[in-house]
């Protein structure tokens, strides 16, 4: 026999309400998280510094896995222009193709599609989902022409340039790779440094292309991204809007055009363009010279070395996409990798999250993204080419081999895993089946936390009866149970409530019938003498009957109680009552009360601890007992309010069926039925129904 355990938790969850989220910066990850956030119906306000003006004619690449949480956020990106990248090719400096690959075959190893979409048309799309009156949630305020100026982790607030504040549960930093948030958090932090080279970003339509017998073969397949390789350059080349238009990044190193690194889309000169690639062969040189000077513009590709795990968060605030993780273009993830930290906020951050609970969200934010978004960055780094001023790239890559580190990670799911099994680990009850996070039970919630019983209602109707202690005896497990009344008399109670309008039962409810022996002592003896000595006192409860499955599993399970099924049917009227306890239609008890009538002097019953009995079961051998140990469960709460009745007469009976009769009746129950039947009822001492029904409480 092991020590005696109390457990059994009681506390209030309270009412469940959004969260007030605050988004510094409205850019593809700051608006992704509000659509996340909002679906999971928290309310969001989003600070943008811009007037959204700033978006430039350029195309983005959705790969797969980012496709499915686009979907998921109910954006479809062909409903917006995107084409699917059909096809890769690659070329060499001398205009030699390397290789073409036909990836439409991906669709059959990744759930979506690889698609290529035009920035302002995802933007634009994100932007309407995230502030729309339609759909899940409450809509996203967007404040334009709001720049961050400041945060204030103590307080959880941020303040904007024109010097007002605002405070919120949670901020999320959003705002790109020159993040005011992160300058604010981390004031040691070397800024993002020029990587070495630049890319001039325009967009020719491919009807022009087309229509130039010495250009059209670079439209003549839909959907096809090319890489043409140049030694220290390289152009990428893919259509979007439908195929319409063909998205050219052209990146070469930085000294050639000079492009400041505080401003990402200036206007560039076509001359100095062409210049950059004036080694590249000849139909390459003629259609770029086909872009139009007012579209061209550069980028200075800008690197951040890892922030590390400790910066992404402080207090109540985090550092989403770039502002966490400035990516260079090679594979077209950044967008991608901040698509995917706020489908992390929105696995992380389900409806009833509470503001003490973020802390530990943040954390799990960290451990879903920091690993996997570094990673990215760091292959993105790799894969770059190598120029004078860069310290990074020249390893030599098939673009098609990261494939599968970048489409094979479905974001939003490996966070809520993550959230599962943490919530598991921290559940009050760590009840079967494990895979699906806390089960809810009365004692928990969701979230494994501990539960009231709510606005529930019960009837309890009771016989306690005075009868042989040596008989009652026999029922207890081991000689550490002592039933400590004098004599040979020992009392004990048949009960059975029915409790209503629970909670974790969706409204329903149950009812469970049992045996009380009451005064009983549990005695352990510890290791160390009388000092170690552990005693429990209270009324053991040899067997529950119970109508529902539910409840069966999470009392054994989680507070030991030795409960097994049967069918209870329940008679009340005003003045009797009448339980039938039966397994399958054989009835194996019947107990009734007569001429009850109210009475507001009547003690309530049963409320004393319930102590059990249950084994610890050897997970080595199959059904080897190696101890047995006592619980102590606080008894039900008599409600303030409870009404009471006694009854003039009660009976219980229990079935005449014999031998094996009764194992064929009841094959699992005989041996406990023959067990109560062995129980003399020598007097009633007390007998009566205690009622209570939260919706009569006036409040
Ligand atoms: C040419 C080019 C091609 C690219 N191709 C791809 C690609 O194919 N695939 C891909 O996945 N990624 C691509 N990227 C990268 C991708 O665009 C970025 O990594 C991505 O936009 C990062 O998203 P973000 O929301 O973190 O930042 P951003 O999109 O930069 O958004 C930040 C937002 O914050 C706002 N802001 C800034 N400061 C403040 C402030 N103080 N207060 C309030 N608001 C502020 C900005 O105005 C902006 O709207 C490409 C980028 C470029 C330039």
């Amino acid at each position: 026999m092991n020590g005696t355990h109390t457990k059994f938790t009681n506390g209030d969850i309270g009412e469940e309400k959004p969260l007030k989220v605050l988004i510094a910066g409205g850019g593809i990850g700051g608006l992704s998280a509000a659509i996340f956030l909002r679906q999971a119906g928290h309310t969001v306000e989003i600070f943008e510094s811009s007037r959204f003006a700033s978006e430039t004619g350029a195309a983005i690449h959705i790969p797969s896995n980012v496709n499915g949480l686009l979907r998921r956020m109910g954006l479809i990106p062909e409903d917006h222009g995107a084409n699917q990248c059909e096809w890769v090719s690659e070329y060499r400096p001398n205009g030699e193709q390397v290789f073409l690959k036909d990836v439409r075959m991906l669709s059959k190893v990744f759930p979506y599609p690889w698609q290529l979409i035009h920035r302002v048309d995802l933007h634009n799309a994100l932007k309407a989902i995230a502030t729309s009156s339609e759909g899940k949630g409450t809509p996203a305020i967007l404040h334009l022409r709001s720049r961050v100026a400041s945060v204030d982790v103590a307080s959880t607030s941020l303040t904007l340039e024109d010097g007002t504040s605002h405070s919120g549960d949670l901020i999320i930093g959003a705002d790109g790779v020159h993040s005011k948030i992160r300058g604010a958090l981390i004031k040691d932090l070397p800024p993002p440094e020029p990587s070495g080279s630049s890319a001039f970003r325009f967009l020719i339509p491919i009807e022009t292309i087309r229509s130039d017998p010495k250009t059209a073969h670079f439209a003549e397949r839909d959907g096809e991204l090319r890489l043409l390789y140049g030694g220290d350059r390289r152009i990428v080349v893919y259509p979007c809007k439908q195929n319409t238009s063909l998205n050219f990044v052209a990146l070469h190193p930085d000294e050639e055009s000079e492009a400041s690194a505080e401003e990402w889309d200036q206007s560039a000169s076509k001359e100095t363009m062409l210049h950059c690639f004036r080694s590249y062969p000849e139909d390459v040189k003629a259609v770029l010279a086909k872009a139009a000077p007012e579209g061209i513009n550069l980028w200075k590709l800008l690197d951040h070395d890892e922030l590390g795990r400790q910066n992404w968060v402080h207090g109540n605030i985090a550092l989403l996409g770039d502002a966490a993780h400035a990516f260079l273009p090679h594979q077209g993830q950044g967008g991608a990798q901040a698509i995917e930290d706020a489908a992390a906020f929105g696995a992380l951050f389900p409806f009833g999250t509470r503001t003490e609970d973020i802390p530990k969200r943040l954390e799990m934010y960290i451990q879903a993204r920091y690993d996997r978004a570094t990673l990215v960055q760091d292959v993105t780094r790799q894969s770059a080419f190598k120029t004078s001023r860069g310290k990074h790239g020249g390893m030599v890559m098939n673009p098609m081999q990261f494939t599968e580190l970048n489409f094979n990670h479905d974001a939003f799911d490996n966070a809520h895993g993550i959230l599962l099994r943490e919530l598991r680990k921290a559940a009050a009850y760590q009840r079967m089946p494990l895979s699906f996070g806390p089960t809810p039970s009365p004692r928990q919630d969701l979230n494994g936390r501990a539960r009231t019983l709510g606005k529930h209602n019960y009837r309890t109707s009771f016989v306690t009866f005075k009868t042989h202690k040596s008989y009652l005896n026999t029922l207890l497990p081991s000689n550490e149970f002592v039933i400590s009344s004098q004599g040979s008399w020992a009392t004990a109670t048949f009960s059975v409530s029915k409790l209503g309008n629970l909670a974790w039962l969706g409204a329903r409810g149950y009812s469970f019938f049992g045996l009380y022996i009451h005064d009983v002592t549990h005695t352990k003896e510890g290791a160390g003498g009388n000092a170690d000595t552990k005693e429990a006192k209270g009324d053991f409860l040899p067997v529950l009957f119970e109508n529902m499955a539910d409840p069966i599993i999470t009392g054994r399970e989680e507070i030991h109680f030795p409960k097994v099924f049967a069918t209870l049917d329940e008679q009340a009227s005003a003045s009797s009552y009448k339980l039938s306890a039966g397994w399958e239609g054989t009835e194996f008890c019947q107990m009734s009360l007569d001429g009850l009538s109210e009475s507001v002097d009547a003690e309530s019953v049963l409320q004393a601890p319930v102590l059990t009995c249950s084994s610890n079961v050897s997970s080595d051998e199959k059904g080897t007992t190696e101890t047995l140990s006592c619980f102590s469960s606080p008894a039900l709460p008599s409600q303030q309010g409870e009404k009471r009745w006694k009854a003039a007469s009660a009976k219980i009976k229990f079935t005449d069926l014999e031998g094996k009769e009764l194992e064929l009746a009841f094959p699992t129950l005989a041996n406990i039925v023959k067990g109560l039947r062995g129980i003399k009822i020598v007097e009633i001492l007390n007998a009566g129904v205690q009622a209570f029904d939260y919706s009569n409480v006036s409040n």
